[in-house]
């Protein structure tokens, strides 16, 4: 579903370069939660960049269900990240001054979707993530574990087949970081949807089914999660 075939990062930054990915092969398909690991500055979220189509390779590929992303143009991968991949942040990223349905109904509403219809799917979303109750609540009034259950179910609304998690329990407790864990834990449904999150968190991995391990730009170790 989404492949990196000897995929390469280079930032150039004046005169300095630097090689945050250095040639990474990694497959994921649908069903498969995949937790990617590594020290700071490894990778890690360029990795997720390129898989989540924010951004494309200096060298090798990046192909989500066969299309090449370089062979895409700057719209078009818009389109697919909105269309068919979901992203949760460290930072929740909601918007303070709308409600937890808005919030998750915002990404159908700007892609035109009808308010009332929108804000429909967002109840489902927020019943997934068991935050109906709080539909009508601001950010504000929320705990952080809570408002990353509706970054969460904001991630959802298009029913994408990728779920892409950069730190999502970093600014959590324990707590509210294994709630998070678990409902993401949920997500991942062959011919359907796959769940890939860079953490730091060490109780990540078991929540997954696969653990891939980066060092220097490069795949350290990729294996099956034993439960
Ligand atoms: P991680 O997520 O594992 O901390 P990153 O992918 O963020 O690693 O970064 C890998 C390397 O690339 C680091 O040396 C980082 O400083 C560098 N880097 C990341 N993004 C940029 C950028 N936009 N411009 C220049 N260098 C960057
Ligand atoms: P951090 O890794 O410190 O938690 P963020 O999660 O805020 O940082 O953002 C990580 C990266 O994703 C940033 O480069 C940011 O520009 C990008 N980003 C943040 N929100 C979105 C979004 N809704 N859609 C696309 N890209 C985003």
């Amino acid at each position: 579903m989404i492949e990196l075939l000897d995929a390469v990062k280079t930032y150039t930054q004046g005169r300095r370069t630097v090689n945050a990915v250095r040639g990474v092969t990694l497959r994921v398909n649908s069903g498969e939660f995949v937790t990617i690991m590594g020290p700071s500055g490894s990778g890690k979220s360029t990795l997720m960049h390129l898989m989540g189509a924010l951004d494309t390779p200096s060298g090798g590929r990046a192909v989500f269900h066969g299309q090449d992303l370089q062979t895409m143009s700057d719209r078009q991968r818009s389109l697919l990240r909105r269309d068919r991949i979901g992203f949760v942040f460290q930072a929740f990223n909601l918007l303070p001054t709308l409600t937890a349905a808005e919030n998750v109904a915002l990404p159908l509403l700007l892609a035109g979707t009808n308010r009332r219809q929108a804000l429909h799917r967002a109840a489902e979303c927020l019943e997934r993530v068991l935050l109906a109750h709080r539909a009508e609540h601001f950010p504000d009034e929320m705990s952080g574990g809570e408002m990353q259950r509706v970054a969460v179910a904001r991630a959802l609304v298009a029913d994408p087949e990728a779920v892409l998690c950069d730190e999502p329990t970093g600014n959590l407790d324990t707590a509210a970081s294994r709630e998070i864990l678990t409902l993401l834990s949920k997500l991942p449904e062959p011919g359907k949807r796959a769940v890939i999150m860079v953490t730091h968190d060490p109780n990540g991995a078991s929540y997954g089914t696969r653990l891939v391990r980066i060092r220097d730009g490069l795949l350290e170790s990729d294996e099956a999660v034993r439960k």
